[in-house]
């Protein structure tokens, strides 16, 4: 482990004067990637030292296995770096896999993971809430692509689950960031979209406002988020700009007493039901600096496409993009044309005009700490299926579960299971408290748990055999779902490469 972290960091220190600090770092993107993952691993590698003695041994398995893939990713690009033999042996016994495995299958796949009483309590509620309220009905609304019902934001607003990392003094709750992933990821367990997912929207406007926002916008919009009364939808993306955010085109030009909106964005999830828009345009030319954040008011609707019109004549218009998972909030292409917002809803007010790109990264910071959260909980919904599916499926005359290889597999599911709450658990811890110093830890925890969910998800399916690819075994919405995880707050080679990259990179 020592070997593999040592490698990790001299590569580190290796590309920085490949790149000139990351100046050049477009100049050697392939080197970059590998390296920033490679650095993502080792972190992860440091934070499994502390994760409780109950899943150590699982803990260990994971260790092994990043050791081997930082120095297996590394090893193409080597020569770049100029780093010379990077050869260290990793032995992993499949016994001790398999061992860990076997735990798994006979605990039915839950792993106990001891905390503090406050955050057992919260974690055992929202579990009761959870497994009661969501569970039942995640199939139905998955396969029909209904909306979320009401009922679950109503009941979600009044325990408190939109405001668990907003101050006190704003009407939120302030159990923290753990407090905030522990919901996540037990509500993400039952369902990804109708449950996990809702809560993602109110963590990036709250953190923008708290970022930016004037003294009057916090005391305005924090409690109203906070409760649920007003559930937002986020807005950056644009039909033909993603990862380029700077390049964002949707135009708000100023009118008497408020700005007018005109222009398409992409993807919008949620955008029909939520009460405002929190929309990133450009109010003058410059890139990142010509963006402002706006609340943007909006009614409700719950279709799949839709049409307001102000009494000024401004339109807004939405259209849901059919999509294999992650259903239930809708994601919507949407068009304004001259949609007034008034001066009071640009975040930060006056100051704010040109900070938008600012402000909606500190919201990105949570929104990928909180999507750490989304993917522990549906890799952990996954394991639990597969567990005791293969407890219960007999072939040649065994339970498979009984099989040496199952429970490898298993075992390398619990074991990536752990690593990625180690990660995203240390992330929320250390987002408690510099926000801006913990952003890439956040990041890390996001590209590294979005991909375990995706690798998890597929090989609980393959363990399923042909049941995992039908509908009525949830196991084939887990597939579906956690595939969304890589792509949005930053699909995953961007993440890598601009964000956890340039934190490692630039000095
Ligand atoms: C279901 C769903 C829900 C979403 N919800 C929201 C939402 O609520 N609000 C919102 O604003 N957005 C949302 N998104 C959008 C999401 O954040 C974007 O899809 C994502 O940021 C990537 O942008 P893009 O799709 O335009 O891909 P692009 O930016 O076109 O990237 C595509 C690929 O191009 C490559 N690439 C791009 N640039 C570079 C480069 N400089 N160097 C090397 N390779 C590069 C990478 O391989 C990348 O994966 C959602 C997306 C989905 C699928």
């Amino acid at each position: 482990m020592d070997a593999a972290r040592a490698l990790a960091e001299r590569a580190v220190e290796a590309a920085r004067t490949l790149t000139n600090n990351g100046e050049r770092a477009d100049d050697h993107q392939v080197v970059v990637e590998r390296v920033a993952y490679a650095a993502t691993e080792a972190r992860v590698l440091a934070e499994l030292a502390q994760v409780p003695s109950t899943v150590k041994a699982a803990a260990d398995v994971a260790a092994a296995e990043l050791a081997a893939s930082i120095r297996n990713r590394l090893e193409p690009v080597a020569g770049a770096l100029g780093l010379g033999n990077i050869l260290y042996p990793v032995d992993q016994p499949p016994a001790d896999v398999e061992e860990v495995g076997a735990a798994a299958i006979a605990s039915a796949g839950r792993l106990a993971w001891p905390l503090d009483e406050v955050l057992e309590e919260v974690r055992s509620n929202v579990r009761a809430f959870a497994e009661r309220e969501v569970a039942p009905h995640a199939e139905h609304i998955h396969t029909h692509d209904d909306l979320v019902p009401e009922r679950f934001i109503t009941e979600m607003g009044k325990l408190g689950y939109f405001g668990l990392s907003i101050p006190e003094a704003y009407g939120g709750h302030e159990l923290g960031n753990l407090a905030m992933i522990l919901t996540t990821e037990e509500l993400s367990r039952a369902s990804l979209a109708a449950a996990g997912s809702l809560i993602t929207r109110p963590e990036i406007l709250a953190k923008a406002l708290l970022a930016g926002g004037t003294e009057d916008q916090k005391a305005h919009w924090l409690p109203k988020l906070a409760s649920g009364e007003v559930m937002a939808a986020i807005s950056v993306t644009e039909p033909n700009t993603g990862s380029d955010v700077a390049s964002v085109s949707c135009r708000a030009e100023k009118v008497a007493g408020g700005y007018s909106i005109t222009g398409a964005k992409a993807w919008c999830t949620f955008a029909g039901r939520a009460d405002v828009i929190a929309l990133l345009a450009r109010t003058s030319e410059g890139g990142a600096k010509g963006l402002t954040l706006f609340i943007v008011d909006k009614p409700r609707f719950d279709g799949h496409e839709f049409t307001a019109t102000q009494k000024g004549g401004g339109t807004l218009t939405g259209k849901a993009d059919r999509t294999p998972g992650y259903r239930g909030m809708h994601s919507f292409t949407i068009a304004f044309e001259n949609w007034f917002v008034p001066d009071s809803q640009v975040v930060g007010g006056e100051a704010g005009l040109g900070r938008g790109f600012a402000l909606q990264m500190a919201g990105f910071a949570a929104g990928r700490l909180q999507t750490g959260g989304r993917a522990c909980g549906v890799t952990s919904a996954a394991l639990e299926a597969t567990a005791r599916y293969v407890a219960e499926r007999k072939q040649f005359g065994r339970p498979i579960g009984e099989y040496g290889l199952t429970r490898y597999h298993l075992g390398r599911m619990a074991s990536r299971l752990v690593a990625a709450r180690a990660i995203t658990y240390a992330a929320a811890q250390a987002m408690d408290g510099d926000e801006r110093k913990a952003a890439p830890v956040a990041a890390m925890a996001k590209l590294f748990s979005c991909d375990v969910a995706v690798e998890v998800t597929q090989l609980g399916q393959l363990l399923h055999g042909g049941w995992g690819y039908a509908e009525e075994y949830p196991i084939s919405r887990y597939v579906a779902d956690a595939q969304v995880l890589p792509i949005f707050e930053g699909v995953k080679p961007i993440l890598a490469l601009k964000v956890v990259g340039r934190s490692l990179l630039g000095r």
